[in-house]
């Protein structure tokens, strides 16, 4: 929380804005802690802490992802909502911004505990959210199979299906088409032009990613696609160079679960591989992993931000002291939330778009995003993540002065 308030505080003095737009908009609108009850398979019952954080709901309903990790908290949950309302304003998506999540090691619970867990989760915060209130999504350790359940709840209780109050859901429940891959693709469109930018060819372009999971994998299949070379991916337990493909990785993880002795292929650890000689470096994992101790030895020439806050304010000083472009979070993942305002439209129509309608919007308003923040960025002499966060903090600061205070 600290990192996004000294950010806020950093936008709000660039801005010039009042001190009442800072204290507005470094307060959150509403917090919502849970007990999660978990009656485990063999007749345990669990507790587990569980928030919903609407940090913002000035520019339309709250949106954001719903995590499942030990490690997080109401602080952080409360940073990452923030980050949201920021990621919404900057790509123009009519939502304020959330984020949610339960405590808990999702790699324990089987796939029953984990059901009951999401359903418990989705019914405690049932009262403060909907289609028009604050609209969940997955995140870090939850997926399209969560979404369902989630959807499945609140129907229920509703008494009639309300696909609307989620994103990231299967297809068949009204998902969207090119959802899955919307994050990594997203991130991908933020690489080749921020390479271009640059003046390096992304055409061979060299790639570490750190994280292979929803956002990291799609990356790497997409940038792959568009000529760059993947050298090395990795997850929790460490990563690999060496391999031929993406795909081939991806099998040998995926039947192996791990990504250590695949054939052909060197053992990294995640430190080595943000330090690895590469043209760009794509943290897609979690929170600070570039800090004072890991920044200065990156040699990237471009660092995409796949993840959500990966890099600590002294790391991100290094970092622009060394010249590298470092694309920043609320830019650069923020494919997957513009594809989930798209899902939540085409559930408002049911009417559904082709792939191509999907990612012809997509490119359009992530690159309308991406020239703004450059051209912010040239006009003000400020770094990319300067400009993204003014350009984002402005326009809740402005629907903010036009809605007026109530009473
Ligand atoms: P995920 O659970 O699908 O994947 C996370 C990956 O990170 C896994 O490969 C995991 O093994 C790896 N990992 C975890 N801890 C690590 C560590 N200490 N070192 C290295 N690797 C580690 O999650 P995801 O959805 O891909 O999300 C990754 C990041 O992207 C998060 O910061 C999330 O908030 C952000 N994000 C996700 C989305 C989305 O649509 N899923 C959208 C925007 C931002």
């Amino acid at each position: 929380m600290a990192t996004a308030l000294a950010q806020l505080r950093r936008a709000v003095e660039q801005l010039e804005l009042p001190e009442n737009d800072w204290n507005t908009l470094s307060t959150p609108r509403r917090i919502l802690e849970v007990a999660v009850p978990l009656r485990r398979d063999d007749g345990r019952v669990e507790m587990y802490k569980g928030y919903r954080v609407q940090y913002s709901t000035t520019r339309g309903p709250s949106k954001g992802g719903v995590r499942f990790h030990q490690d997080i908290d109401l602080d952080e949950t409360i940073a990452l909502a923030m980050l949201m309302t920021w990621k919404c304003a900057l790509t123009n998506l009519p939502y304020g911004g959330a984020k949610g999540g339960v405590a808990v090691d999702v790699q324990t619970l089987s796939l029953a505990e984990n059901e009951r867990l999401t359903r418990r989760y989705t019914s405690e915060i049932l009262p403060i959210i909907g289609p028009e209130r604050d609209i969940p999504a997955p995140d870090v350790g939850t997926d399209e199979r969560n979404m369902a359940w989630m959807m499945d709840t609140y129907s229920v209780n509703a008494g009639f299906s309300v696909p609307g109050v989620v994103t990231g859901k299967p297809i068949v429940l009204g998902g969207s088409l090119g959802r899955t891959s919307a994050t990594g693709d997203g991130v991908a469109i933020a690489t080749r032009e921020a390479l271009k930018l640059r003046g390096i060819d992304p055409e061979g372009a060299t790639v570490a990613i750190q994280g292979f999971g929803k956002v990291g994998y799609w990356a790497a299949v997409a940038l792959e696609k568009m000529g760059l070379k993947v050298v090395a991916v990795s997850d929790v337990y460490g990563g690999v160079t060496g391999f031929n493909s993406v795909a081939e990785i991806w099998d040998y993880y995926r039947a192996n679960g791990t990504l250590s002795g695949a054939p052909g292929t060197d053992s990294i650890t995640n430190q080595e591989l943000l330090w690895l000689d590469v043209d760009v470096l794509i943290p897609a994992a979690l929170a600070d992993a570039i800090t004072k101790a890991t920044a200065s030895q990156i040699k990237a020439r471009i660092v995409v931000e796949g993840a959500n806050a990966p890099t600590t304010p002294e790391g991100d000083a290094i970092m622009n002291s060394n010249g590298i472009q470092v694309v920043p979070d609320i830019l650069a993942n923020s494919g997957g939330v513009i594809v989930s305002y798209f899902e939540w439209v085409q559930d408002k129509q049911n009417y559904f778009w082709s792939a191509q309608d999907v990612r012809d919007n997509l490119n359009s308003i992530l690159m309308k995003a991406i020239i703004e923040v450059e051209e912010m960025a040239a006009f003000k002499k400020v770094t990319w993540r300067e400009a993204a966060h003014m350009l984002g903090v402005s326009r809740v600061a402005e629907a903010h002065r036009l809605r007026g205070l109530y009473p």
